[in-house]
């Protein structure tokens, strides 16, 4: 039997969503099991069993796994480091329980933000470009940056953390430890303290104060979208704020980088216009090189399997050069 299948496999808290894909890159089979907080080889494993049960080809036919992982993680010694939700995988040697389950395949792990913009480089919003920037607006912000076709991780693995990006010195704490990083005001922790500061804020619509407060704890960000959505003035204000942080952001990495495209994607950028429009005119306006102010600034298009499907990716070409 060849050996033409690859797996990639996103690991999260709570589920690992996996996808099986073949050397046509055709999606075989998406779905997800759930994490063992406490066990990656336990989880590894069973992820293993799940991939065995499958009718047809089974997993004979693998020829290399990608395991994604929010954290740093070192893609040359195949370790996980610092994670703060994967605490119980700190420190695992993944290549180790990656090669005792599967055998001698060949093995990746990668940060879960890079892989999800290796995915959209491969499968999704950034294909066919050769410089590729994306930030992921979820609980925190996360980024990944491809140069030359190839993911840059730099010294240490330490790359790609766009979310600590200081846009102002003495803005809201971040939970890393400073203030006015990206992710103190786009991730939906950030944006969401803004929008109750707001429901405080005598001058905000009444529509939003009553909002904030029947919501409660529970408030989400897509209780903010639904209330701009009926344009009222102060969640549109919310998003075009962030938004316009967002561009700051975006427009330093254009003038870094040069990418040839920056794909935002996270819960939090399923505002949509709300967010990316004041993002562009504040790109449009700060960046130095009149073709760096036209770069396109798009939506993620791969949706919660992109992580994994990047690992798969990165798995199938591992040892190759793309
Ligand atoms: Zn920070």
């Amino acid at each position: 039997m060849t050996k033409n299948l690859v797996v990639g496999a996103d690991v999260g808290g709570t589920n690992v969503k996996y996808v099986l894909v073949d050397s046509d890159r055709q999606c075989l089979a998406q779905d997800e099991i759930p994490t063992d907080p406490a066990d990656p080889q336990g989880t590894i494993a069973r992820l293993a069993d799940t991939l065995r049960s499958r009718p047809g080809e089974g997993s004979s036919a693998l020829a290399g796994v990608g395991l994604a992982c929010a954290g740093i993680v070192s893609r040359a010694n195949g370790t996980l480091g610092r994670s703060p939700n994967l605490p119980g995988w700190q420190n695992s040697d993944l290549f180790g329980a990656l090669r005792a389950t599967f055998g001698p395949l060949a093995f990746i792990v990668a940060n879960d933000v890079n892989a999800a913009l290796y995915g959209e480089f491969r499968f999704g919003a950034g294909r066919g470009c050769r410089h590729l920037v994306m930030i992921a607006l979820g609980t925190g912000v996360g980024g990944g940056v491809i140069v030359d076709r190839q993911l840059v991780t730099g010294h240490g693995d330490g790359a790609g953390e766009i979310g600590h990006m200081t846009l102002q010195l003495d803005g809201p704490p971040c939970p890393c430890g400073n203030r006015g990083c990206l992710e103190s005001y786009c991730g939906s922790v950030g944006l969401l303290r803004e929008a109750r500061r707001l429901g405080r804020d005598p001058d905000a619509s009444p529509a939003w104060r009553a909002m904030v407060e029947r919501r409660g704890d529970q408030l989400t960000t897509r209780d903010c979208h639904e209330l701009a959505a009926r344009q009222d003035r102060t969640a549109l204000g919310l998003f075009h704020a962030a938004g316009q942080r967002l561009g700051q952001a975006v427009a330093s990495l254009v003038n870094v980088l040069a990418p040839d495209r920056v794909i935002i994607g996270g819960g939090v950028a399923q505002a949509g216009d709300l967010l990316l429009a004041p993002c562009r005119a504040m790109v449009a306006t700060q960046v130095m090189s009149d073709a760096g102010r036209l770069t396109p600034v798009v939506p993620a298009e791969l949706g919660p399997f992109a992580a994994a499907m990047g690992a798969a990716a990165l798995a199938a070409e591992a040892g190759t050069v793309p």
